[in-house]
């Protein structure tokens, strides 16, 4: 049998080269998000040292979503019937927003199926604005409480029904994270974790105001966007390329050529819902048994 010749060879494997993105199954879309955090405006009742309140560096100035990009991402989601988790709140207080009820209410009429909640730090807190929040549409309150004279007031509602209030007076500093270096620290920890994988931007949408979505709930001035839901839809952000980066990256190489999260010391699970009935935990359990293995 004759040899095959070098040129010939070649010529072969050009040929198969240029149709190699033929043979190839195209790329599946990345699983969709199961926490969406809305931080509809940008202000706190408290300055807690671990958290932007507290820190030397602010946001520029008050910055509010408007109504339109509200209804924009209600519309966006009813658009998949999304079922996971819905928090209007980012890091701020969200009972400082006068449109919460009015929030709530869109998003519970626009997705039937998804778990409404909110994390406060019970400044606020009263009966009546508690009946108002279930009566909206509300799943599940949080209450972060970071004093004495806070625990006492909100002791009340943990008798409630769907509300957990939390102790926060003296919280563990190895459950705190450094939000992505910006609480300094944790920079040992921050150290450790330059191979690791997080699995936050492939579980979790952040909204920004004025309306942009930024990497994760770590990004608390907006130092990385990776979409603006002035011009593009919820899904689009999620799906496109500088997000796909990210998640790829974070899953084959870990944090240490990602400029932001080469700094941060968070452990890397994926957005926890938070509260659901028994159904939607376990569709979520099932999308993020596939993101881990991807992740592997
Ligand atoms: S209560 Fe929450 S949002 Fe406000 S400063 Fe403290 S940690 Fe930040
Ligand atoms: S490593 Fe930190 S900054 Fe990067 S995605 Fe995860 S939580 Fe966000």
């Amino acid at each position: 049998m004759t040899p095959l010749s070098r040129d010939y060879l070649k010529t072969k494997w050009r040929s198969a080269r240029n149709k190699l993105p033929t043979w190839l199954p195209a790329r599946q879309p990345d699983p969709m998000f199961q926490v969406v955090l809305i931080e509809t405006q940008n202000s706190c009742t408290r300055t807690c040292g671990f958290c932007k309140f507290g820190l030397e560096r602010q946001d520029p100035g008050r910055a509010v979503i408007s109504d339109g990009i509200i209804q924009k991402i209600a519309r966006d989601l009813q658009r998949i019937d999304y079922a996971g988790r819905i928090s209007p709140f980012g890091i701020n207080e969200p009972l400082l927003e006068p449109r919460i009820f009015d929030i709530i209410a869109l998003f519970r009429q626009a997705c039937p199926k998804a778990a409404i909640t909110i994390a406060s730090n019970g400044d606020c807190l009263n009966s009546k604005l508690y009946d108002r929040l279930f009566a909206a549409g509300l799943d599940y309150l949080f209450v972060d409480a970071y004093d004495d004279k806070a625990l006492e007031k909100v002791e009340k509602f943990r008798q409630l029904a769907n509300v957990t209030v939390n102790d926060m007076r003296h919280p563990d500093p190895t459950h705190l994270e450094n939000r992505a270096g910006s609480v300094p620290g944790d920079e040992k920890r921050a150290a450790e974790r330059q191979g690791s994988n997080c699995l936050r931007p492939s579980s979790m949408v952040f909204i920004r105001p004025p309306g942009q979505v930024v990497l994760c709930c770590s990004d608390m001035y907006s130092d990385r966007v990776m979409g603006d839901l002035r011009h593009d839809s919820i899904v689009d952000i999620w799906q496109n390329q500088l997000f796909c980066h990210y998640r790829e990256t974070l899953a084959h190489e870990g944090r240490k050529n990602l400029q932001m999260c080469q700094n941060c010391s968070y452990g890397g699970k994926a957005a926890l819902r938070g509260w659901s009935t028994p159904a939607h935990h376990h569709k979520w359990q099932e999308d993020y048994q596939a993101i881990a293995q991807r992740a592997d």
